[in-house]
């Protein structure tokens, strides 16, 4: 079958830079599965439904239209029922409505075909919080990402900044810290390693090490 690489962490862990890094090198298809939290959030937004209404998110993950657009080159663009919103699925905004639809059980199913779809041959990257525990347990590689916690809201500090956002240092590490306290304790694919991932702590590393450490995973 169509080898799979799951690459699960928190935020700021380095999983989105490094994921499509490796994925060029293996000339391998990526599926961002961050991205798809975000744009349901993101949609539910648009359509003012309050986030703690499980019926209505779910309704609205049912049926929101996500595509990817690759650009050789360039980011990829992120369409969100017709509407390009990749900047606007950047903020922490974003991030934190993700994390709280990410939580409803029927919401999280209603994405799993979409995510299966994303494996095709050559090969698959996949990028997020439960690739190697829940949507590919059979995956041949899984890589788990850390990085301290420091280091993980300084990377996004920096990711924000170069966009032009504005944010802080010490307001971002605590969004980041709600969002990943969260993430790992909710009840449905709670944050966590594969029990057969390999562990990389990230702090302090370069980004070619960490590539060359995951591609290592792939072609020993
Ligand atoms: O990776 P990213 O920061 O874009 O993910 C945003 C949020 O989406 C996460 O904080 C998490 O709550 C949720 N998510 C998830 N499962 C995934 C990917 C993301 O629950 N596989």
């Amino acid at each position: 079958s169509v080898p799979v690489l799951t690459i699960d962490g928190p935020s700021g862990s380095g999983k989105g830079t490094i994921s499509a890094l490796v994925a060029q090198q293996l000339g391998w298809h990526l599926l961002d599965s961050g991205a798809l939290y975000r744009a349901v959030g993101y949609a539910a937004g648009m359509e003012g439904l309050d986030l703690s209404d499980v019926e209505a998110v779910t309704r609205c993950a049912q049926t929101t239209r996500i595509q990817f657009r690759a650009k050789k080159g360039a980011e990829t663009r992120v369409i969100v029922n017709g509407h390009d919103a990749t900047d606007e699925l950047r903020t922490e905004t974003a991030g934190a409505a993700a994390s709280a639809i990410a939580s409803v059980p029927s919401v999280r199913e209603a994405l799993v075909s979409l995510q299966l779809g994303f494996r095709k041959a050559p090969g698959l990257v996949a990028d997020g919080r439960d690739m190697g525990t829940v949507i590919f347990p059979d995956a041949a590689f899984k890589v788990f990402l850390t990085a301290s916690a420091a280091e993980r809201a300084k990377r996004r500090y920096k990711q924000l900044k170069d966009k032009g956002l504005s944010v802080t240092l010490s307001g971002l590490q605590r969004e980041i810290e709600a969002r990943d306290s969260r993430d790992a304790s909710r009840a449905v694919a709670p944050l966590k390693p594969a029990a057969d991932a390999l562990l990389v702590d990230t702090t302090g590393m370069g980004i070619d090490e960490v590539v060359a450490k995951v591609l290592a995973v792939v072609q020993p």
